[in-house]
């Protein structure tokens, strides 16, 4: 049974990795944009982050002043028993949330969206978000803390099937136009994009192909993933590049997630992960150690599962 404390104690210091340490994925591809950059405000931007980020793991303190809206994502191993159960590790979560936002600190930037009231400490209704998954024969939780800057930073259309790729293309080409050029969400970005599901799923997936895939994974389905290089050298080449100053580095990588769809249409969202690309994972076993990682491993094969195991009633009726 993992006990509750060393949860809790694994989640404050997962708040803490993600706001001042920028993940190694993101870094070596901001790296590589930088010595690709020919745009010269693009490429000083570029830079100056990168001094940034130094500074901030220097200083132990938040890579931005916008802190972005930590959320957390949860994976249960099947055979996972927390002390409290799912209640009380939720109740940790959001505990650990409100002490991180004091100790390291982070800006308290959950508001009510009426009378923007504000409990100084980033908790409120349905604040932090938690999404839950689960994963076969397995004792462990896996904790994922995401920083999600780029308030504006994500756009969703209902395309139809007939659009096609070109449909996908047009809508993801349009998105980074006017995020470059209204300076909707810092760049370079990890570009995620949901394809499919209903309109909340493709949300969701967008959101997640976004935040916690690292850069450099492609999606297993390879003609996803030369879409997915496709995109790369497309969202390179509108002209745009840091913080939408003239360049060609707007896009560090792209992930695309797919969810079944009505057969009538075809949903897209698309979101920035921007120039604060802030996740931190730790995997927390029955004893209460903790292994931190960068990488989520959230998409394994199991989270894209493509159908039930079943066999067409008439297979059945033969034998
Ligand atoms: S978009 Fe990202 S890098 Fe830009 S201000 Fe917001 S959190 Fe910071």
């Amino acid at each position: 049974m993992i006990p509750l404390a060393s949860l809790q104690r694994t989640a404050e210091e997962l708040m803490a990795k993600a706001a001042i340490e920028i993940p190694d994925d993101y870094l070596a591809g901001l790296r590589r944009a930088a010595d690709a950059e020919k745009g010269e405000l693009s490429a000083f931007v570029i830079r100056a982050m990168l001094e940034n980020y130094e500074a901030a793991k220097h200083d132990r303190r938040a890579m931005c002043g916008d802190t972005g809206v930590p959320r957390w994502y949860v994976k249960f191993g099947n055979e996972a028993r927390v002390e409290g159960g799912p209640v009380a590790l939720e109740a940790a979560l959001r505990r650990a949330t409100a002490n991180a936002t004091r100790n390291v600190p982070l800006r308290p930037n959950r508001v009510h969206p009426l009378w923007r009231t504000d409990h100084d400490n980033n908790c409120g209704i349905g604040a932090p978000e938690i999404e839950y998954a689960f994963h076969p024969d397995a004792d462990w939780i896996d904790l994922i803390t995401v920083h999600k800057g780029g308030l504006f930073g994500t756009d969703y259309r209902m395309l139809f099937p007939a659009d096609g790729l070109d449909g996908i293309k047009r809508f993801y080409l349009d998105t980074l136009i006017q995020f470059g050029k209204r300076g909707l969400a810092c760049q370079p970005a990890i570009v995620g994009i949901g394809l499919g599901g209903s309109k909340d799923i493709c949300s969701v997936l967008g959101k997640q192909a976004a935040c916690l895939r690292v850069v450099g994974d492609r999606n297993p389905d390879p003609r996803i993933a030369a879409i997915e290089e496709e995109f790369i050298e497309l969202g390179n080449a509108i002209g745009m590049g840091a913080m939408g100053f003239v360049g060609s580095s707007m896009v560090i990588d792209c992930h695309i997630e797919v969810g079944y769809c009505h057969t009538g249409g075809m949903p897209m969202s698309v979101h920035m992960f921007c120039l604060s690309s802030r996740r931190a994972c730790a995997r927390i076993f029955a004893d209460g150690t903790a292994e931190f990682r960068t990488d989520p491993m959230w998409f394994t094969d199991y989270m894209r599962r493509s159908t039930v195991e079943w066999r067409a009633p008439a297979a059945a009726a033969a034998e």
